[in-house]
């Protein structure tokens, strides 16, 4: 499949998160954890999502996710070295758009509800919109357009109310 904005994608998730504990690595169960947590909530328009760790061994150390042609289905594998809450956020980006989209317009908008949904899952931390700023602003300055959702926009926040 052509995808001629991959490589621009991933340099923009870089300038946008390099330095930030969205780059930090952290535990499987961590990352797990997080994807479960949007994808058994009450926003996650997509379908279902199973998240594994590559093997150990290097060919199969690659970070994918793969969408089946219905959208119903997703599999998220995720290497060692990219167990980072920015990647959870990119490959479940995937599952949501669909697996035709590549890293086009209707993806990056995906991406960017999911960085929202991620960042504020911590109820103690929430980062209301630092990061999806800080990706938008990255996709801005490369040029990269985002396009329309397809799919309900995310609450601000996932979890429990807070009442002003
Ligand atoms: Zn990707």
């Amino acid at each position: 499949m052509s995808d001629p904005d991959h490589t621009a994608v991933y340099a923009a998730e870089l300038a946008a998160f390099d330095g930030t504990d969205l780059e930090a690595v952290r535990a499987f169960e961590f990352i797990a954890g997080v994807l479960r947590l949007v994808v058994d909530g009450p926003w996650w328009p997509g379908g279902v999502v199973s998240v594994e760790r590559s093997r150990a061994d290097a060919s199969a150390s690659v970070t994918r996710c793969t969408v089946d042609s219905d959208g119903e289905r997703a599999a998220i594998r995720l290497s060692q070295p990219q167990m980072t809450v920015a990647t959870a956020a990119h490959e479940l980006a995937h599952a949501l758009a669909g697996s035709g989209r590549g890293h086009d317009a209707v993806y990056r908008r995906a991406y960017l509800d999911l960085i929202r949904v991620i960042t504020n899952l911590d109820t103690t931390d929430r980062r209301h919109d630092i990061h999806v700023s800080q990706l938008a602003e990255a996709f801005a300055a490369a040029g990269l357009k985002v396009g329309e959702r397809e799919w309900p926009a995310p609450p601000d926040a996932i979890g429990s109310a807070i009442a002003l």
